[in-house]
């Protein structure tokens, strides 16, 4: 028997809902999400829950939001000037951007658009959200060094 621990390459099916029932994402209907136990390729709450699971283990979960995308932070809502953007026709309120910055890429939520300027809202659209997965293990296998060594899942083409 094979259980879900430390780099192990695991296959679920899962569906996020969040606090009031609505369902933010799901595998339904596609491959299963594979990741790298204990790599951080999925959020340390969901990890945790599914440690030494085994193929066929289905479980409900709630995560708060320490575990999953962390709390909302104020100082990640800020205004920058319309100027920054290149299309910007497309920044209206909701728009979502990738933006670059020191701690990597960042999902730029827009808040607010006025003539010369724009809120944007930098938290992780799932943070401060206490996050209810219903989750089933669905496959388990060894990692190869290259997946290990990359922290990442390789499909059958390899790294991609
Ligand atoms: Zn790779």
């Amino acid at each position: 028997m094979s259980y879900v621990s430390k780099n192990k390459v695991v296959s679920i099916h899962y569906t996020l809902k969040s606090g009031g029932g609505e369902v933010l994402d799901s595998s339904e209907g596609r491959d299963p999400l594979v990741y790298i136990q204990g790599a951080q390729n999925i959020i340390a709450g969901l990890e945790n829950a599914l440690e030494n699971k085994v193929v066929g283990d289905a479980l409900s979960v709630v995560i708060e939001p320490v575990d999953a995308y962390g709390e909302r932070r104020e100082d990640l809502v800020q205004s920058v000037s319309l100027d920054q953007f290149d299309n910007q026709e497309a920044v209206q309120p909701g728009a979502q951007f990738q933006m670059q910055s020191p701690e990597g890429v960042m999902i730029a939520t827009v808040v607010e658009v006025d003539a010369q300027d724009v809120t944007i809202d930098l938290n992780h659209p799932l943070a401060g959200m206490a996050l209810h997965f219903d989750v089933e293990v669905v496959a388990i296998r060894e990692a190869t060094e290259d997946e290990l060594s990359h922290g990442h899942v390789h499909g059958a083409g390899g790294c991609h």
